[in-house]
This record gives C-alpha cells, structure tokens and sequence, in this order.
C-alpha cells in the first residue's frame, strides 16, 4: 500500500455471516415513531389483536392523542378460509376515512398474519386508491416479523411511497429518513447557512409536502436501514450521495461536507458554519468519554444502526469494538462507514443467536448492545447492557444531540459502576 492509499478500516474485514434463530421486534414498531411524523396519515395494520397489543403497549403514550393508527383483526375465521377478508377490509377503510376526513395517505400495513394467508396488500391498496383517491392515497407496506428486523418497517414504508412520488428535474437536496421534527429543523438550519437547498424530506410532514424525484435530485441518508429506500430512489435515476451518518461531531461534519460537496460548496465553508454547534457536540461528548473511554463495547444484530454507532464510539468516545453484528450489511450504505472503522473487531451479519451468545460470554465485554429479550439475561450474568431499540427512539442526530448519543453508552457503566461500589459482594457474586 502506498503511504498515499486512503484508508480502507474494515472495508475488507472478511465478514461472519450466520443465518440462525433471531431475537429482534417486527417492523410494525416503525409506526411509532412514523405516525408522529407523518401528521395525515394514517397506519391500518392488518393483521391479529396480537399485533394491536403489541402497537397499544408500545405506544401506550399517544394513547390521549387522536390517533393514527389501528389494526384491522382478521378473526379466526378469516384465517382459516380467508372468508371475505378483502371485502371485510374494504368496508374498515369506507368507515375510517368516513370518520377521518383529514386523512391523505393510508398505509395498509401487512403483519404476520396477513402474510401467512396470503392476502395480497398491494392489490387492495389498488383498489382502495381507485376509490378513494385523489383525495387519498393508498399504499402498502409489510411489517411482518417473519424474517425481519424492527427498524425495516421504516425502510419499507418509505420504500412503497418513492414510486409515487411526483417527477421533477429540479436539483434538490432529499433528506431520507425520519427524523424527530426538532431535530430535522435543526439539519435544515445547518443546511440552509451552508448554502445547499432547495432541500426536500422523506418522509414529509404532510402529503402536500411529499418531494418530487428525478435525475437531478441528490439525496443523503440520515438513517443506516433504508436499503430498500435508496433502490427505490436509484431505480427513479436519483442520486445517492455516500457519506458517514450524522452520528457524533465527525459523523454529522463529514455527512454534511458531503453533501455540500454536491452542492459546489467548499469543505471550509462547511467547516465556518459549524464551528460553534462542532464545538458544543464535542464538549458534550468529552463528558461521556470519560466514562466510556477504554472499554470494549459488543453489538448484537438489532436496530441496523450498529456500523455507524461502532464508528461513533470508537473514534469519539475511545471505546474498543469487539464484535460489530447488523442484521443487514448494506454494502453500498454502509461502506463510508466501514472505511472509518480501525481493523480488528469481527464484522457479522445475521445472528445465531446461542452462538453469538457463547462469544459474549467468552469476551466479556464491558457494555453489550442488543434487544429487550437478551439484556435482562446477560445483566443476570454480570454483563451491562444498552438496549438497542432506545438509540431509535431517542433523537440522536447531528450535533446538538451528540452528547445525549455518547451518554446513552456511559449511563449502563455508571449504573455497574455506582452498584459494585454500594454492593461490592453482589457485583462478585454475579461475575
Ligand atoms: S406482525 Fe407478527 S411479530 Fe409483529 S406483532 Fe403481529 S404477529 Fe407479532
């Protein structure tokens, strides 16, 4: 290699990819976070009353707001010979858009149920479009926990609304992924003193506000799981922009000097703009850093943000990366990413679960990241743990929440750390 070669980190790390039992939520956890963005639409989950509990429980918070969002339970008969499951499901949506007049786009959202008896989500959107629309647009997306990881409902979401999206030849910023609204606001705010725009959101707060696609517009990734979305976009000839994600003060300054890139904007420009909100991120990491600075941190295949959480860590907050496991290794997404990762933690894909578990056990990291179902386990054998699906519903991006990104990390090792001090015999009796 030439003393001129760019860095290639883990670009070339062979990867470890293992296709086992899987301990991870469904994507219907998606409409969570999505029915908080999108303020006129509307997510009809198809499915049993399993899937509605799991939707009420979880998002027990908003249950005084006017929802916006409802399972249609396919009962045991409908299971059994699919009944009238499509004119049943026809006569649900007359009566909720009947009763919702200020819904613009309603999502059928496919679960497991749906899925096993085969009922086709794409064709009923259709219809249901033919009917209803213009006023209202029908799509559908699947959300099902057969074979699939929480955060790709989002992907799946955003993916079905991309063809219909109108066409433009504008050149246009498109930022992909949904964000908390102040933390969009706070990237629009950076974006705009930088001088790049018009810039256009995916998802978009309304329907009204939906981009236009085309060959010109260039779009940045502000989540690491959009696979799906970013074929969407390639297959409507619009352009991928590569870059880090704006996780910590480097993530967000290299995302967005790639972007301005784009835009004929110099990276000093950049660099000015963001000095002081740089700054704030970096003080604001430094604090957490002390705590984290040192230790080995595993990630379990979970929330797909573990490649550009790994890159934060180990490059902001001093922390070394043992294992770094996604459900889904993007190669085209993540590969910016990849690249900044210092050689030496194993790079999986997919899980075996026991098996993964036996390496935890035989490393014994400092902090392990992984789903609700494996923490309480592994913290009963004295491992501290960080639950995945929090880093995704915390706002975590750009600069002004980096500090509260590094904490989440170090709360866990205070916590362990205040405990073995007040209960030193316990601590022992764990380890
Ligand atoms: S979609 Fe499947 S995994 Fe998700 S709540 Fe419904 S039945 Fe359970």
């Amino acid at each position: 290699m030439s003393a001129h070669s760019p860095a290639t980190g883990c670009t070339d790390t062979p990867v470890l990819r293992e296709r086992g039992q899987r301990e991870v939520f469904c994507g219907l956890t998606g409409i969570i976070w999505l029915h908080r963005k999108m303020q006129d639409a509307f997510f009809l989950v198809v499915g049993s009353r399993t899937c509605a509990h799991l939707l009420q429980s979880a998002a027990g918070v908003m249950i005084f707001a006017e929802p916006r969002f409802g399972t249609a339970i396919l009962e045991e008969k409908d299971l059994a010979g699919m009944a009238d499951a499509n004119a049943e499901l026809d006569r649900e949506v007359a009566r909720l858009l009947d009763r919702r007049p200020d819904i613009r786009q309603l999502f059928l959202v496919g679960s497991c149920p749906s899925e096993v008896i085969k009922l086709d989500l794409s064709r009923a959107a259709e219809r249901l479009s033919a009917a209803h629309g213009p006023k209202v647009r029908v799509l559908n997306f699947s959300g099902s926990g057969i074979e699939t990881t929480f955060t790709e409902g989002e992907d799946a979401c955003l993916a079905s609304m991309v063809p219909a999206l109108p066409t433009t030849e504008a050149k246009e910023l498109l930022m992909v992924g949904a964000l908390p609204d102040v933390v969009e606001d706070q990237a629009l705010s950076l974006l705009g003193q930088i001088g790049v725009g018009p810039v256009r959101c995916l998802p978009a707060k309304r329907a009204a506000m939906d981009p236009a696609i085309g060959p010109n517009t260039r779009y940045a990734l502000t989540q690491p799981f959009l696979g799906d979305t970013h074929s969407a976009l390639q297959r409507r000839g619009a352009q991928h922009i590569d870059a880090p994600f704006p996780f910590g003060a480097e993530g967000t300054t290299l995302w967005l000097k790639a972007v301005a890139a784009e835009f004929g904007i110099s990276p000093e420009t950049v660099d000015q703009v963001v000095a002081a909100p740089r700054a704030r991120a970096e003080k604001a990491i430094a604090a957490a850093t002390e705590t984290l600075r040192g230790k080995r941190v595993f990630f379990m295949p979970d929330s797909q943000l573990e490649i550009p959480l790994a890159r934060f860590l180990t490059r902001e907050c001093g922390m070394q990366a043992v294992e770094i496991s996604t459900p889904y290794l993007h190669t085209t997404i993540h590969r910016a990413e990849l690249a900044l990762i210092a050689p030496g933690p194993t790079i999986s894909e997919g899980q075996d679960v026991d098996l993964q578990l036996d390496r935890v056990r035989a490393a014994r990291p400092d902090l392990t990241v992984c789903g609700l179902g494996l923490a309480n386990p592994l913290e009963a054998e004295g491992l501290a743990t960080k639950w995945a699906i929090e880093l995704v519903f915390t706002p975590v991006h750009f600069y002004e929440q980096a500090g509260d990104l590094a904490s989440l990390f170090a709360r866990p090792l205070r916590r362990r750390a205040l405990l073995a001090a007040s209960h030193p015999n316990r601590m022992e009796a764990a380890e």
